[in-house]
């Protein structure tokens, strides 16, 4: 391994006070030490992943040529790269998929004994740990999120699903005595792009342990990984039709959701498609299960471990880019240790390796698309302009790409933008309380409800407030930890039904 250079620091490592409007907020943060540790790269190879020029739609068991011959480019959002051209699903693409997993439904899937599904589920989580390394990287390349992230979180847990709900197949009696549990049919599941291989791991694991066949829409921007599940799914010999995945954009998610043959939807994404499918499932009587935005709050209490919570806060926000849809993207600190919170965020924050998503130094990687970086810009513009004081990190960030540098906001009121809409990105909102009760009643003060984290050294007043934050997942002294056996999902607006643990087997049974 290359030895680390040692630099002189960069002049600007001092502070940096942006534009605070009304020139109130003023923080004494001191110089880093002497010097500074420059690392080495650390590339992980990405030779050995040979990507096809062409991806076809994975529909009845093989790979077909969308009917329009219609395709899309995904690229690598670090380089702006095209990585491959995907298969665009229309309505017959769609139809044709549903139709597939309908007949799979019929014919073997719900006639095909709990043990055996298991089996299948099995086989699926051991190729997903086989294949770990290049999935990672793929995932990496699709989507631009560090290669430590995808290595040691998003596959690793993608595996655990698969394996998790394997050893649910057979004991769904047990799971909810005094029923016999029945599958829905075809369930049609759409995804977002902040976690693409583990949100189908998510979606595609429970649905097929309870007996469901179903039809996956990835996101446009990160398809590739869904596509290689499809591979391994063909390779563990899966009946034909029982898992089908069809790429393409919004319109393809919209057709799925309306087309004929559909039992149950799952969607994970933004608020307001959420509410779209919403009301067309109601119209249909379709089931649906939504996972939706959030604003978490991230309560930060005076007798806390204030580094541990530096930790937190860190984690929080920039893990993924904060493309996290229970992102700490809120954080409350008791009005005593403000300013020493701020001083010990912003230096962590200015550690922060932000670059290459392959290399295994990064903390922070590309964000997902032009599109998502042009509404984080727009975003933390307005909190500039409702007089919000702006801190960011200081380093050299790549020419081409799409980057955003880690940022926070002091000074930021209930009221404004940055504090209430979900920007998913790398931008923190800070905020101060004196009380528990105002620390509750801001928390709760928001339309979503989907995760919180409380920070503080009495267990009991960690216990009280939890029980008062209307979220779905509280983290207590510690955040974004996530595992296959614990239930995940939100209040209000950000959704409806959990996924994950025994909860997650529920939206895909029948009712008795
Ligand atoms: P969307 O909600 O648009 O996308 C999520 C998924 O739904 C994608 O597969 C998308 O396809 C698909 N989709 C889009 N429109 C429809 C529709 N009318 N009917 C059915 N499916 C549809 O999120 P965006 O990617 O546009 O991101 C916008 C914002 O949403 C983000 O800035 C973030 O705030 C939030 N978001 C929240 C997520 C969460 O986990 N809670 C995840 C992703 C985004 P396609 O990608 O092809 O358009």
């Amino acid at each position: 391994m290359a030895t680390p250079k040692r630099v002189k620091p960069k002049k600007a490592a001092k502070i940096r006070t942006l534009t605070s409007g009304n020139g109130k907020a003023r923080l004494l943060v001191t110089a880093p030490s002497a010097s500074v540790w420059e690392y080495a790269p650390a590339p992980e190879g990405h030779d050995y992943l040979k990507l096809r020029d062409r991806y076809e739609l994975f529909i009845g068991g093989k790979f077909v040529v969308p009917k329009e011959r219609r395709y899309f480019p995904t690229i690598n959002p670090a380089n702006e790269r095209t990585l491959a051209h995907v298969a665009h699903a229309g309505k017959a693409d769609v139809a044709a998929a549903v139709n597939a997993a309908r007949a799979a439904y019929d014919r073997y899937w719900r006639r095909c004994t709990p043990a055996s599904r298991a089996k299948y589920l099995y086989r699926i989580a051991r190729a997903i740990t086989e294949r770990s390394r290049e999935l990672a990287v793929l995932e990496s390349m699709d989507g631009g999120k560090p290669i430590r992230e995808s290595r040691d979180v998003d596959i690793p847990l993608a595996a655990a699903h698969f394996f998790y709900y394997a050893g649910w197949a057979d004991k769904l009696e047990w799971a909810f005595p005094n029923t016999q549990p029945q599958p829905l049919g075809v369930a049609g599941q759409i995804i977002p792009w902040n976690f693409p291989l583990l949100m189908a791991a998510w979606k595609i694991a429970p649905a097929l342990a309870c007996g469901n066949t179903v039809v996956l829409k990835p996101a446009e921007t990160t398809p590739l990984t869904a596509l290689w599940l499809a591979e391994i799914i063909q390779e563990a010999d899966l009946p034909p039709g029982v898992v089908n995945i069809i790429t393409g954009g919004g319109e393809t998610g919209a057709q799925l959701v309306v087309q004929p043959g559909v039992d149950k939807i799952a969607f994970t994404g933004s608020t307001d498609v959420g509410k779209q499918i919403a009301r067309e499932c109601a119209r249909l009587q379709r089931h649906l299960t939504l996972e939706l935005g959030g604003k978490a709050a991230n309560i930060i209490f005076d007798d806390a471990a204030l580094d541990q919570a530096v930790e937190g806060i860190i984690n929080g926000i920039f893990f993924n880019q904060g493309h996290v849809c229970c992102a700490g993207s809120r954080l409350l600190v008791q009005e005593s240790v403000h300013d020493l919170v701020i001083e010990k965020l912003y230096r962590r924050m200015q550690t922060l390796r932000v670059g290459e998503p392959l290399d295994k130094n990064t903390d922070v990687g590309a964000i997902n698309s032009k599109a998502q970086l042009q509404k984080i810009e727009s975003l933390a513009a307005s909190g500039e302009e409702a007089g919000c004081t702006r801190y960011e990190t200081q380093c050299a960030l790549p020419q081409r790409g799409f980057w955003f540098r880690p940022t926070f906001f002091t000074g930021v009121a209930l009221s404004h933008r940055i504090a209430r809409e979900e920007i998913f990105g790398p931008v923190l909102s800070v905020m101060t309380f004196r009380t528990p009760d105002e620390a509750v009643e801001k928390a709760n003060n928001t339309p979503y409800g989907l995760s919180a984290g409380v920070w503080t050294d009495k267990g009991s007043k960690n216990f009280k407030i939890a029980s008062q934050l209307r979220a779905g997942v509280v983290w207590g002294n510690t955040f974004n930890k996530f595992d296959p056996s614990s239930p995940f999902g939100g209040y209000k607006e950000s959704g409806f039904g959990r996924e994950g643990g025994l909860h997650g087997l529920r939206p895909y049974l029948a009712a008795h």
